[in-house]
Formats: structure tokens, sequence, C-alpha cells
């Protein structure tokens, strides 16, 4: 069924240069890299009541170094983590071999050093908006609609970037989206929370002296003995539980450490067949998730050293989402492209995550490893066919396979950094971001510090 909606005049709220929809990791890079020069009127959109996105639900940042070991991920996303460090509240580039390196920050923080890079820059941010449509002139983005306790109004813009993680603004453009693999199948969402009161030494001691019974996939027990870790094993464990009657809803026992020494972050709830782009699928899973964690609690406290005595102090604030809508852009990245090292001349991000993915269903993952770090071509921003727009994240134009390699937050804040710089580039130079000049591109975002091969 539906009904009518009479058309109405709406209110125009503000009229920018450079407009970016999404407040997460790569919406923030996008912004700060828009309006650094001071030359354009920047605003930024955020749906929820602060900005950082999935930087804020406990996850360490993973991938700023590559398979060699080198530091591929520069300019602003490390100039983030100096902010943070600056505050103690990132650590040390840790390296691991399933995940490269691992950076563990202060969730609360990283809200923080979010807001403070945008007062600093001058970016007007507007909190509590959604973006739920655009406005075109023929094939070119000229704003978008937003809705708010004040209605519905618009904000007009010469160029918005999309960084939204499902695309929505892309969507509601007209811009060819998919989502998941050839049968629709997504990677599932995780409710991150949070125990303190671990005795982490029992925990590194069980991993680094009993391998045989405290596997940890592909990671070597060393790695344990000291300093950051994620554990990505267990498995037997799990098993041992599920057996016994517990609801385990993964294979792998995925535990972060935080910045005190007795906190950890529990990277193990999931639900499968899940679609963020659809409330009902999203509230099912925001449920499903909370009842989740109390057999996953008990399982930690019943057969995973060191916990006995955790209890769960916080949990996120929303549920995570891996995957949903992915733009089809001037190119697609492909998993083949990733594996096989593919450089590309318009490269504006060199990325060293492996493809990841965590299965839609069942509780498993396939890891696919590279052997040294991979280009990420600019295309991947451009949308095909529509103008005056750019899509930032893990949004970009990747396929299902790829996206899994590039979703992590280290990779999508370098994906916003060169999303915003194009974007301010093309204003002055005064062509479409499609038809930015790349050399003048890449040069911006080398001499802020960016690696780009
Ligand atoms: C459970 C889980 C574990 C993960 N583990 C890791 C990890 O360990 N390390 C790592 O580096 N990465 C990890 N990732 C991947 C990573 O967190 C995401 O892929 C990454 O944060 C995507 O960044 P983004 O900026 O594209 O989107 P997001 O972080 O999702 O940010 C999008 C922002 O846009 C806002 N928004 C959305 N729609 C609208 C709208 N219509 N209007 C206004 N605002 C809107 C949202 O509120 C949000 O703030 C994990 C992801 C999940 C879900």
């Amino acid at each position: 069924m539906t009904v009518h909606e009479p058309a109405r005049d709406i209110n125009v709220r503000a009229e920018v240069d450079i407009l970016v929809v999404g407040g997460g990791p790569s919406g923030v890079m996008a912004a700060y890299a828009a309006a650094r020069t001071g030359k354009h009127k920047v605003m930024l959109l955020e749906s929820r009541g602060f900005l950082g996105g999935n930087l804020t639900i406990g996850l360490p940042i993973l991938a700023f170094l590559g398979p060699k070991g080198n530091q591929v991920i520069k300019g602003e996303p490390q100039h983030f983590i100096d902010r943070l460090r600056a505050r103690g509240a990132a650590g040390p580039h840790k390296p691991c071999k399933n995940h490269m390196s691992l950076t563990i920050i202060d969730s609360e923080e990283a809200k923080n050093v979010c807001a403070e890079m945008m007062e600093e820059a001058g970016v007007e941010v507007l909190m509590y908006v959604f973006c739920c449509g655009v406005l075109k002139d023929g094939d070119r983005v000229k704003g978008v609609i937003i809705e708010s306790k004040c209605g519905r109004e618009a904000i007009l813009a010469k160029t918005v970037i999309d960084c939204t993680g499902d695309g929505d603004v892309a969507f509601r453009a007209g811009v060819e989206c998919h989502k998941g693999d050839a049968e629709g199948g997504m990677q599932p969402p995780t409710l991150m929370y949070q125990m303190r009161g671990v005795k982490m030494q029992e925990l590194r001691d069980a991993i680094v002296k009993h391998p045989d019974v405290y596997d940890m996939d592909v990671m070597p027990p060393e790695q344990f003995v000291s300093g950051h870790f994620i554990t990505v094993g267990l498995r037997k464990q799990i098993l041992q539980a599920q057996a016994d009657g517990l609801d385990i809803p993964v294979s792998r026992t995925i535990l972060i450490t935080g910045l005190k020494p007795d906190e950890i972050w529990v990277n193990m709830t999931r639900v499968s067949g899940t679609d963020s782009t659809d409330p009902a699928s999203y509230t099912r899973c925001e449920l499903t998730a909370h009842k989740q964690m109390k057999d996953v609690t008990e399982y930690l406290r019943r057969y995973v050293p060191g916990f006995e005595d955790a209890t769960v102090e916080k949990v996120a604030p929303f549920t995570g989402i891996r995957e949903s809508r992915v733009i089809v852009g001037k190119y697609v990245l492909t998993a083949e492209d990733i594996l096989s090292m593919k450089h590309f001349d318009d490269v504006v991000v060199v990325a060293g995550y492996p493809v990841d993915i965590h299965h839609a269903k069942g509780g498993d993952c396939t890891m696919l490893f590279t052997a040294d770090a991979y280009d990420i071509p600019y295309r991947v921003l451009v949308p095909e066919k529509v103008e005056s727009l750019l899509v930032a994240g893990r949004c970009s134009s990747m396929n299902h396979e790829a996206m899994a390699g590039t979703r992590v937050m280290s990779t999508c804040m370098a994906l916003g950094e060169a999303a915003g710089t194009a974007a301010r580039l093309a204003l002055e130079a005064g062509v479409q971001p499609s038809a930015v000049d790349i050399p003048s591109l890449q040069s911006a975002l080398r001499a802020n510090g960016a690696y780009l091969g």
C-alpha cells in the first residue's frame, strides 16, 4: 500500500561549498581535508549526537602498517592518532600477524578529537539530522534533504561527499548500488562490549604456554607475551561451550585489549541476515545482539582463562555494521586487484589490510592475505554517472570481497582524506570532482604526509 505525500516548499537551512554527510572515520577526515585551507565553507551532517561513527564502539584501528611491517596509512589518519596520543588516548601501532597492526584508541576521546578537528578547521557540524533525500539538477547533485525535529529542510552544496557507510546519499541520487555477495549475503553486524576485571596475565600465560589448548589461528603465541593484542581463536573452547548448551554465534573468540590493564572489548555477538538499510531488520539485529551477550559472557567466564571475575562495564552505543550498500563507481575494486597488488596511476590510498570476510551465514571467517600493500584508485570514490558527488568509506566502489579488505578504519579515513582533498581541489580548479587533476591531488595528499607508494 502507498499514500501520496503532497509536494511542498521547504526551508533552505544552509548553502555551502562542500557538504559531507556522515561523521564517521571517513566523514571526519573528508570534512577536515575539505576545510583545512580555510577557503571553502564546509558542513558535516551526522544523525547521531556525537562524531566518530565506528571509532566510538570499542574497536582498534587496524592496518596502519602493511604486510611488510612498514607504515602505509599516514597523512591525516596518522595526525588523528597523534592527537589522541598527545592525551594518552591511543597506543602504538602494534604489529600483528593476522591484522597487520592494531592501534588501540579510547572511544570517548575519539569523539572529542573528531569534534575538535571540526572546530579547528571551521567545519560547521549539524547533528541529529538524517539525510533522507537528494536534490539534483540533471545528473548533478545540488544538495540534500534532511529530517530533524524541525521537519524537512534542504542544504544546498556545490559538492556533496557521502560518508554514511550505507551510501544513503548516492542511493537516493540514483547511483547504482549493490549489497553483499552474489546471493546478497552480507557480513553480519556485531554489538561490541567491554569487560573489566580481566586477569590479563592469566589469559596471556594460557595462550603463550599452552598453544595446543588455546589456539590462535595464524598468530604465533609470542605475539601475546606483551603489549596490546587481539585474540582470534580458542575454537575448541567455543565448541565445548556449544556442546554444553551455550548459544555462541561465532566460531572464534575475538577479544581486544583496551588502554586499561584489565580491560577487554568482546567482538563475539553476530546477527546474520541483517540489512542495516531496513529499520525492521536492524531493530531485530540490535535486540538479538543484546540477548547474545548473556551466553557469550557466560562462555568467557567459564571457558576462557582470566575471565572468572570479569564484569560487563560498557556496551557500544549501537551494533556495528560491517557491510551494506556499496556504489558502482568509475572503477570497481576487486579482491583480485588486492591480491595481485595491482598498481593504479590514480592511486590515492595505499592500504595493507587483507580480505577478511565474516561469513554471511555461520560463525566463521575467510582471510586472504597479500604479500604487500595494495593501491586504491581515485575512481572508487567517483560515482559512474552522477556528478558533484564523491563517496568515501566502506560504501565506496568495491565488490563484496574487496570491501572486506578496505573496510578497516585506517583505510576509510585515508579514503575520506582523499575525497575531501579532491572536492576542494576541484572547486578551486572550477571542474567536477570526476575531472580533478590526479597529479595535483596526489601531490596535495603527499604534502600532508600520505604514503602513495
Ligand atoms: C563489528 C565490527 C568490527 C570491526 N572491526 C574493525 C576493527 O577492529 N578495526 C577497524 O579498523 N575496522 C573495523 N571494522 C570496520 C570499520 O569499523 C568500518 O568499516 C568503518 O568504520 C567504516 O567507516 P565509515 O566512515 O565508512 O562509516 P561509519 O563508521 O559507519 O560512519 C558513518 C557515519 O554516518 C552517519 N550516518 C549514516 N547515515 C546517515 C544519514 N543518512 N544521515 C546522517 N548521518 C548518517 C552514522 O551515524 C555514522 O556516524 C569493524 C566493523 C564492525 C561493524
